[in-house]
């Protein structure tokens, strides 16, 4: 909690340099929006915390920004102060990205991302897939459905989580070929400040990376997925679930793997703080 009474720091000070720089003193809502979200889960902490055992920093003192911010990731946000780009400006530079022209050439559709830009929830895939490229949202096909299902029996609308990928175009395929492929290392890497940038206005308190190309473009991780599933992930601040891409969950009809991929969801659950019913508790347990 202490941690989220930094960040909502950072966020103020943040704020107050876009607005700063402002011409017109305009409010940057989105940093409003992040704030009210932190100072409501700090509020309760910050009535308990320990006393501090230094004094905190008086009206008009300058406060040393090492002091406060010691986190790359956050560090980085701040650092960028008020160049920071709202969430329409982001996703008006993302949607005409031109940085590999073999997916400009291929793609219909740059696949930005869908749902709650103050989501307390967010999920990343790897790449948008035809049917996404087509319609112009993550995980709308096959394995679409399937994580729409996961996340509603969670006790969440999709329109109140955020979906994301990690690749924002739909790898291309040789001409004639059908199906889609995996993004290559350089791909993500290319599209990931894309995603990152998306994460420091989204704030999310938890994410879920789905399946291993996910991992592989957040964290560069190339470990075997049943490794890395069901435990906890740090980006920048940020804890990560490991889970399988619901598409292995459609080519894998197995009881035991579905029970896998919900026993992480109910520990993003806990995490969240959200309770948890008996019968949820039993999905895709063996009778
Ligand atoms: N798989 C992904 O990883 N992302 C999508 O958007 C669709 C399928």
């Amino acid at each position: 909690m202490e941690e989220e009474y930094r960040q909502g720091l950072n966020l103020v000070i943040q704020m107050l340099r876009s607005l700063e720089n402002l011409p017109d003193f305009r409010a940057d809502t989105f940093a409003l929006q992040r704030i009210a979200r932190l100072a409501d889960s700090a509020e309760y902490t910050i009535a308990v915390e320990e006393p501090r055992t230094s004094e905190p920093p008086q009206r008009g003192e300058t406060v040393p920004q090492e002091v406060l911010v010691d986190d790359p990731a956050e560090k980085q946000m701040a650092d960028r102060g008020a160049t920071t780009p709202s969430f329409e400006e982001l996703r008006a530079t993302v949607l005409a990205c031109t940085k590999c022209p073999n997916l400009v050439a291929f793609r219909h559709s740059v696949v930005f991302g869908v749902g709650n830009q103050c989501a307390e929830l967010m999920f990343v895939g790897e790449a948008p897939g035809a049917d996404e490229d087509r319609q112009g949202e993550p995980f709308v096909g096959r394995a679409g459905e399937l994580l729409t299902k996961i996340i509603q029996t969670m006790g969440f609308q999709r329109s109140e989580v955020y979906i994301a990928n990690v690749l924002k175009c739909r790898p291309d395929m040789p001409p004639g070929a059908s199906g889609n492929r995996q993004p290559t290392q350089g791909e993500m890497e290319t599209c990931l400040p894309y995603l990152r940038q998306q994460i420091e206005h989204i704030r999310p308190k938890i994410m879920v990376a789905l399946g291993a190309t996910a991992m592989r473009g957040l964290f560069g991780k190339v470990e075997q997925m049943k490794l890395m599933r069901g435990r906890w992930h740090l980006f920048g601040s940020i804890p990560v679930m490991a889970t399988f891409h619901p598409s292995y969950l459609l080519r894998n009809q197995a009881l035991s793997e579905k029970r896998k991929v919900w026993e992480d969801m109910l520990q993003v659950l806990g995490r969240l703080g959200h309770p948890v019913s008996e019968r949820q508790k039993n999905f895709f347990l063996a009778r």
